[in-house]
C-alpha cells in the first residue's frame, strides 16, 4: 500500500505514525495511507519554510519568473501522469482531470509575469520636491488549505502567485486525494524553486489549526465547503491572519423563453453532470421561465439518458463516480429527500451499479422538476448530479431566486434579449455571471470567488486579487 507523506525542504518526510486510508472511488478500494501530521511534523515544515523565506524574498522577480517558466514547462510535461494521478484518487475522467490542470497552468502561466505585476505607483512633486511612491513586498509564509474536488486546480490557484511575490507556502491538501500535490511541488524543485519554499503538509483538522495558531504564517487562503470555510475566516481573524475562504455553492441557471433551447440543454447537461457535479461552479439549480419548461425538461431527460457514467479508464466515460462512500450515502439521502418533501423525480440516480465496479462509489444523474423555494434540495449545497429545476413565471422572479438565495458563488442566463442579460449581470447579487455561457470561470488573470456565503473575505483567487492578496503595501514619501 502506497503511503503518501509529506515534502518538505525538497524531500518526503514524515514524524507522526498516525495514517488515514486513501481510497479509489471507482473501485471502492483503499489504494494508499496518507500521514495525519502531528506537532513535530508541523514545526519542521516550519523551521523549512522559515529558513527559505530570506533568499527566497530577495531573490529578483525575474529570476522568480525564469523558474516559473521551467515549472509550465515540465507541468505541460507531465500533464499525463498528474491527470491519472487525479483520476484515480478523485474518479473525474482522464478529460476532467487534464482541463483542470489546465486551468491550474494558466494561473502559473500569469504568475510568470510577475515582475510586471509588482511594478509600483510613483508620483513626482507630491510637494515640493518630495516624490512618492508604492510598493508591494511579500508576507511571509503563507497558507494554502484546499478541498478533494480539484486536488490540482485549487492549489495552483494559490501558490503560483504567492511564491511569485517573493513569499513562502505551505499546502495542506486534501486527505482524500493527496498525491496529486508532492507531485506538483516535486516538479516545482525540478523547475529549480529552491527547497522550502513550497512545502506540502498532510492532515486533517489537527494540522488547519496548527496553520491557524502559529504567528509564524501571515495569510491563510482556504477553499472548501462553508462551515469550515467560516470556521477558518473567524478563527484566522482572532489569531490576526489575513484570509481568504471560499464556501460552497448552489448555482442557477435561468433559461428564458426566447433562450436558444438546444444551447441551454446542452449547457446545463455539461454544467451539472461534469464531474459528477463535484465542482463549486456546477450548475445545480435550473430556472425555467414561463413556458419553456416543458421543452427544456423532456431536452435534459433526453440527454440525460445518453450520458456514460463509468470509471475514468473507460475513455468513453461522461461522468464518473463521487468521492467516497459517506458521500453517495448523503446524495442519496438528498434524493429521497427531494421526492419526500414533494418534487418530482424524473431520472433518479440512486443504487446505481456498473458491471465489474460495483463497490464503487456512483450515481446516476439525477432531475427534480417541480422544486418548491422551501425544499431542502433547493437550500442546501449537495455537491453531486444532482439538478433541480425550479418553474417560474417571469424574469423578475427568477432574479429574485438567484438574488435571495444564501449562496452567490455562479449564475448564468440563457436569453437572446441584450437588454435583460444587462439587466442580469447589473443586478445579480453574484460573484461570477455568465450569459450563454453555463460556467462562468474567470481566466487565470480575472479574479475567481463569489460573494455572500461563497465566500469570506475580501480577496477573491488569482488575478490581480491575488497579487494584492500576496503583498503588502508600502508607501514612501521621499
Ligand atoms: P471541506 O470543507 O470538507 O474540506 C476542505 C479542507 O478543509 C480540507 O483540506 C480538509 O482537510 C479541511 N477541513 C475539513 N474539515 C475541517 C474542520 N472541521 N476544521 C478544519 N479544517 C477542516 O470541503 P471538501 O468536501 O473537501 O470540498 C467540497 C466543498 O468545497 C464544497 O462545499 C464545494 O462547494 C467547495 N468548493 C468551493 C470552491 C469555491 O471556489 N468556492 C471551489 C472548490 C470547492
Amino acid at each position: 500500500m502506497k503511503k503518501i507523506i509529506n515534502y518538505v525542504g525538497g524531500k518526503e518526510v514524515h514524524c507522526s505514525k498516525n495514517f488515514l486510508p486513501v481510497f479509489d472511488p471507482s473501485k471502492g478500494e483503499q489504494i494508499g495511507d496518507v500521514v495525519l501530521s502531528n506537532d513535530e511534523d508541523f514545526s519542521k515544515t516550519i523551521e523549512s519554510s522559515k529558513n527559505a523565506f530570506s533568499n527566497w524574498s530577495k531573490t529578483t522577480p525575474l529570476k522568480r519568473s525564469r523558474i516559473l517558466s521551467n515549472y509550465k514547462s515540465l507541468i505541460e510535461k507531465n500533464i499525463d501522469s498528474l491527470a491519472e494521478i487525479v483520476s484515480t484518487e478523485h474518479g473525474k475522467t482522464l478529460d476532467d482531470a487534464k482541463g483542470s490542470i489546465t486551468r491550474g497552468l494558466e494561473v502559473v502561466e500569469f504568475a510568470t509575469g510577475i515582475p510586471h505585476l509588482l511594478k509600483g505607483e510613483f508620483s513626482q512633486n507630491v510637494g515640493t520636491n518630495i516624490d512618492s511612491w508604492s510598493v508591494r513586498q511579500p508576507l511571509g509564509i503563507t497558507a494554502g488549505i484546499t478541498p478533494f474536488n480539484f486536488p490540482a486546480m485549487v492549489p495552483m490557484w494559490m501558490y503560483p502567485i504567492s511564491i511569485a511575490c517573493g513569499n513562502c507556502f505551505i499546502l495542506k491538501p486534501s486527505e482524500k486525494d493527496p498525491s496529486c500535490s508532492i507531485k506538483l511541488a516535486q516538479l516545482f524543485s525540478e523547475a529549480g524553486l529552491p527547497d522550502g519554499v513550497l512545502n506540502v503538509i498532510q492532515g486533517d483538522k489537527k494540522t488547519v489549526d496548527n496553520i491557524i495558531q502559529t504567528p509564524d504564517i501571515s495569510s491563510i487562503s482556504f477553499v472548501g465547503s462553508t462551515p469550515v470555510a467560516k470556521y477558518i475566516y473567524e478563527e484566522s481573524a482572532k489569531n490576526l491572519k489575513r484570509v481568504q475562504a471560499l464556501g460552497g455553492a448552489k448555482n442557477h441557471l435561468v433559461v428564458m423563453p426566447d433562450a436558444n433551447i438546444n444551447q441551454a440543454v446542452d449547457g446545463i447537461i455539461g454544467a451539472a453532470y461534469g464531474s459528477a457535479g463535484e465542482r463549486c461552479m456546477a450548475v445545480s439549480v435550473a430556472v425555467a421561465v414561463g413556458n419553456i419548461a416543458d421543452d427544456l425538461i423532456e431536452g435534459i431527460n433526453n440527454n440525460i439518458q445518453k450520458l456514460k457514467v463509468a470509471p475514468w479508464t473507460d475513455t468513453d466515460s461522461d461522468m464518473g463516480p463521487v468521492i467516497s462512500k459517506d458521500h453517495k450515502e448523503k446524495i442519496e439521502h438528498y434524493i429521497t429527500k427531494g421526492f419526500d418533501e414533494g418534487a418530482t423525480l424524473i431520472a433518479d440516480g440512486r443504487n446505481y451499479k456498473i458491471q465489474g465496479y460495483e463497490n464503487g462509489y456512483f450515481v446516476g444523474p439525477t432531475l427534480f422538476d417541480n422544486v418548491k423555494q422551501n425544499m431542502s434540495i433547493y437550500k442546501e449545497e449537495i455537491f453531486g448530479p444532482v439538478l433541480s429545476v425550479i418553474r417560474v413565471k417571469s424574469y423578475e422572479e427568477a432574479l429574485n431566486l438567484v438574488n435571495e438565495h444564501k449562496f452567490g458563488n455562479g449564475t448564468s442566463i440563457y436569453t437572446s434579449d441584450g437588454e435583460v442579460a444587462r439587466h442580469f449581470t447589473t443586478n445579480s447579487k453574484i460573484g461570477m455571471v455568465g450569459i450563454n455561457v453555463p460556467i462562468p470561470v474567470p481566466m487565470a488573470f480575472h479574479s475567481f470567488g463569489g460573494w455572500k456565503q461563497s465566500l469570506f473575505g475580501d480577496h477573491a483567487m488569482h488575478g490581480m486579487e491575488g497579487v494584492n492578496f500576496y503583498t503588502k503595501l508600502k508607501t514612501v514619501t521621499s
